[in-house]
């Protein structure tokens, strides 16, 4: 399976992206690495430009512990929200600045808030392919709170690209799709039933997710400190749980086996082909991703 982790600042990422980036993220994404290493795993880090620019050393202690620098753009906004030209700009600054410090050649994105849409694939893959990325994980496939797109698009333009899109993994009921594998659903959800679920998972291509500040259970304090006002909805939605986070995380790294996108599938040495992957459940039972008309196997 494969371990993401979006690094960014709440106060700036979330609560309001005109706010300077703080040291917590410093510290809660050292908490994330030191139970990576404790398990000895390998993990994929989407950071924003902004962290990196605060933080360079932080961003040479995840490179040199062999884990994978991608990058989740530069400040965080929507991509819906920006013109071709800021979508270029935001993979391409973010992108440099990210190789030049790690010293990896960047292959992957995040778009924040997995806010890429169909009407946007087009100018979208072409900031990738222009910034030498190889493959992207943005596809949230289920309407949710605040993300998501409804049905399955056709990856006809990735294809076109040679963009491989890994899809965040979901679990299915009837119609209904249902999140887990990760952010709030996983604070939420006692850990025994997502193990339940996490084992019907495929074991190479489901994808996992997680911010460093879901473990810091200090934060809303400190925002309250600052004389910040947090709406209701997200001292519910973004706070509730991280007290049981990192207990979990532990659980979850010692019950399953977790990779970076980059060593499971581009460098060299890596086991599996890559190719667009959705590992999801199907009303309870394994499900093995098939190739569909739109999931086809990417060359190159
Ligand atoms: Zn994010």
């Amino acid at each position: 399976m494969i371990f993401t982790i979006d690094v960014e600042d709440w106060t700036q990422s979330v609560l309001n992206n005109k706010n300077p980036v703080t040291d917590r993220v410093l510290h809660n994404t050292l908490r994330v690495l030191d139970m990576l290493d404790e398990h000895g795993h390998k993990a994929t880090f989407f950071i924003l430009g902004n962290v990196a620019k605060k933080h360079p050393k932080l961003i040479r202690i995840i490179a040199e512990a062999g884990h994978e620098v991608a990058s989740h753009g530069f400040h965080h906004d929507s991509i819906f929200t920006l013109s071709k030209e800021q979508i270029l700009e935001d993979v391409s600054s973010s992108v440099k600045l990210l190789e030049d410090t790690s010293g990896q050649k960047v292959l992957g994105y995040r778009a924040p808030d997995f806010s890429i849409r169909e009407s946007l694939f087009e100018w979208y893959c072409e900031a990738l392919v222009s910034n030498g990325l190889r493959y992207d994980s943005s596809l949230f496939p289920m309407k949710v709170f605040k993300y998501g797109i409804e049905k399955r698009y056709s990856l006809d333009i990735f294809d076109k690209h040679g963009i491989n899109e890994h899809y965040l993994s979901y679990m299915k009921f009837g119609e209904q799709k249902l999140p887990f594998f990760g952010g709030g659903y996983f604070r939420l959800m006692p850990y025994s039933m997502t193990k339940k679920l996490t084992s019907q998972l495929d074991s190479t291509s489901a994808v996992f997710y997680m911010h460093p500040y879901e473990v810091d259970t200090d934060e809303l304090a400190y925002v309250k400190s600052t004389g910040q006002k947090i709406p209701l909805k997200w001292r519910l939605s973004q706070f509730i749980g991280r007290d049981t986070v990192e207990q979990k995380i532990h659980k979850l790294m010692s019950d399953f086996e977790f990779n970076s996108f980059a060593n499971e599938y581009y460098l060299e040495g890596a086991t599996s082909v890559a190719q667009h992957t959705l590992s999801n459940i199907e009303e309870g039972s394994v499900v093995t991703p098939q190739p569909e008309v739109a999931y086809e196997k990417v060359s190159g």
